[in-house]
């Protein structure tokens, strides 16, 4: 789970990690209102949403007065800001955060994520911030410096200050990079985070080191115990296709295409997209109904796949292990009565009970096109997309 800017830098503030003063707003009345409370006569005016590469698509702005400010909240507040994070879908801009700007001398990375390779929380710093770590692992590979923090001692002093001396920073700096350093690491390691990125990890004129930007994200299988995180979640910010799944306990991945995925089984559902995209399709899902799966959640997982506009046809593959293939076909047959299938549906069944779960489908007297294999299957839809698409546009 992603949380905004603002909420990162809150959490990071109380582990001493310096911020910008900021504040929160909703409007253009109130983001002229905190720039007054802020003082000065330079703001930054910032997009929350939950993604990066916001300066780029004109979600972070730089004020020189109130009527500036008001300009760029005016701007910002109720778009949809695409970045090349978000994908073509965009996400709503409902919040703003007004901070005041700092004289920036040098900008750096700091990254903090979990190497499943060492099984160890990994630092990832580098003195070439600004840009996306992508990019400076292409332009500057050198300049990146790794460190794996030990589980049982946490990060320690010496580590940290080897890090910072391995920025090239000053010594005057080294103390409050230390301090940074161990300061991001705790706020990660006491909330269970997955990522956390400061970018940039800025050093100013007058000699300090502030966290400009903070994004963090958490194990959604931790937040039982983090409730205080749960709490920030921002559904707005979640692709609707995926919040309307997982609210129904389905597993369900939002992409691109227009074939609508249903499959029992992460695996077979992973070779289903491949097998698609092979006979010259999109997977508009990835969604995995699970095993042992009632004629009420088949129901279901039409009902997600459906939420999804671009979807233009529907191609169930079920290999039924502990499922049976008869209740995935009354699933199906619920699903094309009580939910409406407006789109060509294929459907191929193999496993238990499959000579029952053809005949019902074949006795209903309802139009689903069947496949015998997976290579089939995928072929047929493709084609039966092909045709609905001709016909629709
Ligand atoms: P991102 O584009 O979503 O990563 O948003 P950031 O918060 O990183 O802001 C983008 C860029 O705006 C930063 O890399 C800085 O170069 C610039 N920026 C942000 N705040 C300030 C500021 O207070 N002063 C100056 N000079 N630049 C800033
Ligand atoms: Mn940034």
């Amino acid at each position: 789970m992603d949380i905004h800017e603002y909420q990162a830098k809150e959490l990071l503030s109380r582990y001493s990690v310096h911020i910008p003063r900021g504040g929160l707003a909703y409007s253009p009345e109130q983001a002229t209102y905190r720039a007054s409370e802020i003082g000065g006569d330079r703001w930054v005016v910032k997009a929350q949403i939950h993604s990066g590469a916001r300066g780029k698509a004109g979600g972070v702005r730089i004020c020189k007065s109130d009527s500036e400010v008001s300009e760029a909240a005016e701007y910002m507040l109720g778009r949809k800001l695409v970045t090349h994070q978000t994908g073509p879908r965009g996400k709503l801009v409902s919040r703003l955060y007004i901070e005041e700007t700092v004289d920036i001398r040098q900008e750096l990375y700091l990254g903090i994520v979990l190497d499943r390779k060492s099984e160890r929380v990994m630092i990832v710093a580098s003195a070439s911030g600004g840009m996306e770590i992508e990019e400076i692992a292409e332009k500057q590979p050198d300049s990146i410096i790794r460190a794996i923090v030990d589980p049982g001692a946490g990060m320690q002093e010496f580590q940290a200050r080897e890090i910072a001396f391995g920025l090239g920073l000053e010594n005057s700096l080294i103390g409050k990079a230390a301090d940074t350093l161990i300061g991001c690491y705790r706020v990660f390691r006491d909330f269970d985070a997955a990522m956390l990125e400061i970018n940039p990890l800025v050093v100013t004129r007058d000699n300090n080191l502030i966290a400009l930007d903070a994004k963090m994200s958490f194990d959604e299988n931790a937040l039982y115990r983090r409730p205080e995180i749960s709490e920030l979640r921002d559904k707005s910010q979640e692709d609707p296709r995926e919040t309307f799944a997982s609210d129904r306990g389905l597993s369900y991945v939002g992409l691109d295409g227009n074939i609508g995925c249903i499959i029992n089984g992460a695996g077979l559902a992973m070779a289903t997209m491949d097998m698609i995209k092979i006979a010259g399709g999109m997977p508009a899902n990835f969604l995995d109904i699970g095993g042992g799966a009632s004629p009420e959640r088949v129901a279901k997982a039409f009902r997600a796949v459906l939420a999804d506009d671009n979807v233009e046809t529907i191609l169930v593959n079920i290999f039924a292990g502990i499922n049976r293939c008869d209740w995935v076909a009354e699933g199906v047959l619920k699903a094309i009565r009580e939910v409406g299938v407006h789109v060509p549906l294929v459907v191929r069944l193999a496993g238990t009970n499959v000579e029952e779960g053809r005949r019902i489908l074949a006795d209903s007297g309802e139009k689903v096109i069947v496949a015998e294999t997976l290579a089939e299957a995928a072929e047929k839809s493709v084609e039966a997309m092909r045709t609905f698409a001709e016909r629709k546009h």
